[in-house]
């Protein structure tokens, strides 16, 4: 066997492992085997990678490879042991960034290979030059929007800048007027490529990626995340096609439509459009206004929820992102233990986009061994709340926000949530009257059958436990 039929044969088997790891993923009880089917994958095929590089670089060379991947691991694996589960989402958008980077770089170097060395002998014959030159266009061109657009998520997802969405008069006559200067320098390009030609298709989609990422609202973050994953594959697999590589290829159609159909999932979830958002918030005018709720909140103790507790036959917990924060998943998992070890029903209610990142309540909730089977989606509680005697809102806000379902001109206006407000009592664990993610202010605390705990979510739970 060559080494390049060699090659081709790992690549076929870490494409399977990624199909396995992408299927694995997609359910929890399966998700560790599919984070293992991954990591096998990748190491198939960066060996094969790098093996088939070996026979036409200098041994020198090789080893600047091996070099750069161990510093490259080394910090990766750095990052992941440090990164709190909340800051996911934030090193998530880092990473896609540099995809983005690397795509970019890819594309210019394709460039200065090929195209900028004209009349000279290169390994693109003639009659292929036009396809290299569009290849090198539309890599840099989706390279340089993942790039950009990936930054800003960064940085609102860390709180660097304001999550609100930046209102350009004509915005989207910006975005349009963008895509079809992209259209014609692309055509200009492979007609005649050129140094200015590139960079100003480069120069334009950094500056598209930037707007498309910095129009979205705070709300509709999570799908802005996918949404980028998504163009992360795609820009890999514009890579692959200029580095002639087909694994680059399979892995970026595979990362790139999952994270697609993921977008599209969330959008049906948070009932927006998919092509709004993918548009840089198309069509939506939406407010930017940060809603009004007005009238007194009442508060209450530790105690007294015990003692609502102890009364209570069904209780529903929805947790949200405070409780990733307080890291209150082991007292309220012990919580459910005890009220289920005197005959209540405990059950949880997810909203898709509670937390910072899909799933994120759900690993934590598993984490703290809270049973699946009492984990439920908010589509299969929110028609039960109405006959629940307690619920316990943990570090959630704007997943439980009625605004979303009774005030139009709220900017989650139609996102739907966990209609918690219909149970008898309601408990509310924060720290303080502040709002949510989404900048809005919540109606729900106001409500006569919402009582507030203040303070923070695992030390207000705990005391419960005590009191019970
Ligand atoms: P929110 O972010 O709306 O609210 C969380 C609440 O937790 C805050 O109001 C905060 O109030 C409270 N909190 C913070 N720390 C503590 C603590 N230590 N103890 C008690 N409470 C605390 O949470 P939700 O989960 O309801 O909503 C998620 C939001 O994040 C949505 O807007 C969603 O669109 C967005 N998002 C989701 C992503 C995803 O993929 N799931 C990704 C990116 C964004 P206080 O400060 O008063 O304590």
């Amino acid at each position: 066997m060559t080494a390049v039929s060699a090659a081709a044969a790992a690549y076929i088997v870490a494409a399977l492992l990624f199909v396995l790891s992408l299927a694995g993923l997609s359910r929890h009880e399966t998700a560790r085997a599919g984070n293992g089917y991954g990591i096998a994958g990748m190491a198939v095929a960066l060996a094969a990678t790098v093996g088939l590089a070996a026979r036409s670089i200098e041994a020198a060379a090789v080893g600047l490879i091996v070099v750069a991947m161990a510093g490259g691991a080394a910090i990766g694996l750095w990052r992941a042991r440090r990164v709190q589960m909340t800051g996911m989402p934030e090193l998530i958008a880092l990473l896609h960034s540099f995809v983005g980077l690397a795509a970019v770089l890819v594309g210019w170097n394709g460039y200065l290979s090929v195209e900028a060395n004209a009349g000279e002998q290169t390994e693109v014959p003639a009659d292929l030059l036009g396809i290299h030159s569009a290849e090198v266009v539309i890599g840099v061109f989706i390279g340089a929007v993942t790039l950009t657009g990936s930054i800003v998520a960064f940085l609102k997802l860390s709180a660097r800048i304001r999550s609100n969405p930046l209102m350009l008069p004509g915005r989207n006559w910006l975005n349009l007027g963008a895509l079809v200067a992209f259209a014609a320098l692309t055509v200009a390009f492979v007609v005649s490529p050129g140094l200015g030609l590139l960079t100003a298709v480069t120069v334009l989609a950094l500056a598209l990626g930037w707007h498309l990422v910095a129009s979205i609202g705070g709300g509709d973050m999570p799908v802005v995340v996918s949404m980028l994953n998504s163009y992360s594959g795609w820009a890999a697999a514009a890579s692959g096609f200029l580095l002639d590589n087909d694994l680059l290829i399979i892995t970026g159609a595979l990362v790139g439509s999952s994270g697609a159909y993921l977008s599209y999932i969330m959008c049906r979830a948070m009932n927006r459009s998919f092509l709004s958002v993918i548009a840089g918030g198309f069509g939506n005018e939406g407010s930017t206004a940060s809603g009004t709720a007005d009238g007194e909140h009442t508060e209450v103790t530790a105690e007294e929820v015990a003692e609502l507790l102890r009364d209570a036959q069904s209780v529903v917990i929805t947790p949200g992102y405070g409780m990733a924060v307080a890291h209150a998943q082991y007292p309220v998992a012990e919580l459910t233990r005890q009220l289920t070890e005197r005959g209540v029903d405990v059950r949880f209610g997810i909203h898709p986009v509670a937390g910072r990142l899909p799933g994120h309540m759900n690993v934590l909730l598993a984490e703290a061994k809270v049973p699946y089977d009492i984990v439920l989606e908010m589509d299969e509680i929110n028609d039960d709340l109405a006959k629940t005697d307690v619920v316990l809102v943990i570090g959630a806000n704007d997943t439980v926000n009625p605004a979303a379902l009774e005030d139009p001109g709220s900017p989650i206006a139609g996102m739907p949530v966990l209609q918690v407000w219909e149970a008898e009592h309601v408990v509310v664990f924060k720290r303080s009257m502040s709002t949510g993610y989404a900048g809005v202010q919540n109606p729900l605390f106001f409500r006569e059958n919402t009582r507030m705990l203040f303070g923070d979510a695992r030390e207000r739970v705990e005391d419960i436990l005590k009191s019970l």
